[in-house]
């Protein structure tokens, strides 16, 4: 599906009672106060630059996940954007918007929070949202509001003339954050002193190192390097095939669960899927495993899915008979194998859109989508699998405040929070986002 552009009329908002309200304070981080059993966190209902100093992710689904190397932290937001009521931001955020007019586009990912989504020409998953971005040739400007991956990817495919701005620098994301340079290239040095680098007879090589598109520029441009590729949610079979017509194995990160659930499905015994933990010798593969894998599986993942389970997708079922579950491949082996349906954000928009009425869907991805969904389709019951409400804990990063204060900063002629990719670095990601694109249209390229 390609992205969706918006207009002011079309948007169907929802009034979420956990979800953040705009309050006026200062700096100063409040004790955190027990969680109520609606939310996965009490904190939530803090504003997000009370976490932008400390170490973490903040409240939200990967509140816990372990920082593997200091994330960029978001400088102070100015107290005016921090006091101000979410009326008064409300109004400098359109008065901003339109007084850029088309030297700006706002791109907004699914998982957005709906005070945030309002704002966006363009809602889609990240792949769609860098491509949307080129239909506005007129635009400077591409304020991204999702995560810095996302943002790095539109700064490689957008042109050299526009600036790309990641309303806070704190959202980043904490399964991309679980595969960095440094670690991948330990592994994949380790894997070609075992398995050597040459082709076999039949020309294919040892390895072929394949990224989600949740992954650094610089992960994109090791694959590159290397002979590989990106892959999204929604092509990831088919990347797969492309690489083992290349390679006789393929190093899979960082998502451990879409690697094994998309190899699974193609064949592949789990038995031929080890996963390389970097926080081990030898990533805790012996020797053999390697020789006999054909996917190594990154030790990654992502929290939000992570929170489904087989316990509540038997409940949904118990609940209401006739229920559809469809989840996304980020979710485990077990959840997917227990659902009606697996597929990328894309392909859970287009089933409930393409659902006759009165349909019943249990869903099993990032909260703000679901209840979005839920609110554009009266005609279905839309519900999430996990009825604690948790969203993402990075995407939850961007709120109003940063974001009138990155627009009325373009006002007045300066981009704040700039995201650029070294050339060097873009040239090589360019050739395995190339290879995969050269993939359509046998795939779809939705990403999550
Ligand atoms: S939902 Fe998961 S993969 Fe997506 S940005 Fe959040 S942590 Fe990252």
């Amino acid at each position: 599906m390609p992205p969706v552009a918006l207009s002011d009329s079309s948007l169907q908002l929802i009034q979420l009672e956990e979800q953040p309200k705009n309050r006026q304070q200062g700096n100063s981080r409040p004790a955190l106060r027990s969680a109520p059993s609606s939310t996965c966190s009490s904190a939530l209902a803090e504003a997000p630059w009370l976490f932008d100093a400390e170490p973490g992710y903040g409240p939200g689904a990967s509140m816990d996940d372990p920082m593997r190397f200091p994330a960029p932290r978001q400088p102070g937001l100015p107290a005016e954007y921090r006091n101000a009521s979410a009326e008064e931001l409300d109004q400098r955020i359109r008065r901003a918007k339109r007084a850029l007019g088309e030297r700006l586009v706002i791109l907004g990912h699914y998982y957005q929070r709906d005070e945030i989504v309002q704002y966006a020409d363009f809602i889609g998953d990240s792949f769609q949202l860098a491509k949307a971005a080129l239909t506005r040739p007129r635009a400077e400007t591409i304020v991204f509001c999702g995560v810095h991956f996302m943002a790095e990817t539109a700064a490689m495919l957008s042109r050299p003339d526009q600036t790309v701005i990641l309303p806070n620098l704190a959202a980043g994301c904490s399964m991309a954050d679980m595969a960095d340079l440094d670690a991948v290239t330990d592994c994949w040095e380790q894997l070609t002193e075992l398995l050597g680098e040459g082709a076999d007879e039949a020309g294919r090589l040892p390895v072929i190192p394949v990224t989600y598109m949740n992954s650094s520029a610089s992960l994109k441009a090791f694959c590159g390097e290397h002979g590989g590729v990106v892959c999204t949610s929604s092509n990831a079979r088919t990347v797969l095939e492309w690489a083992f017509a290349r390679g006789r194995r393929v190093l899979f990160f960082p998502d451990q669960h879409l690697g094994r659930n998309t190899a699974r499905a193609m064949g592949i015994p789990l038995s031929q899927m080890p996963v390389w933990n970097p926080s081990l010798p030898g990533g805790g593969v012996t020797a053999e495993e390697a020789r006999e894998a054909r996917v190594l599986l990154w030790h990654g993942y992502c929290s939000v899915h992570m929170r489904f389970t087989v316990e509540q997708i038997a409940a949904a079922r118990r609940r209401y008979s006739g229920v559809q579950v469809i989840v996304h491949p980020e979710c485990t082996m077990a959840v997917v194998d227990a659902a009606d349906g697996v597929g990328s954000t894309d392909f859970i928009v287009n089933a409930i859109a393409a659902a006759p009425a009165g349909s019943i869907f249990a869903v099993g991805t990032e909260i703000n989508l679901v209840r979005r969904l839920a609110a554009q389709h009266p005609q279905h019951t839309i519900f999430c699998l996990d009825s604690i409400v948790c969203p993402c804990s990075t995407m939850y990063r961007i709120h109003p405040s940063y974001l009138a204060w990155v627009l009325e900063a373009l006002e007045r002629g300066e981009a704040l929070n700039r995201i650029t990719v070294p050339e060097t670095t873009a040239v090589k990601a360019r050739l395995a986002l190339e290879a995969m694109l050269e993939l359509a249209p046998k795939a779809r390229q939705g990403a999550a």
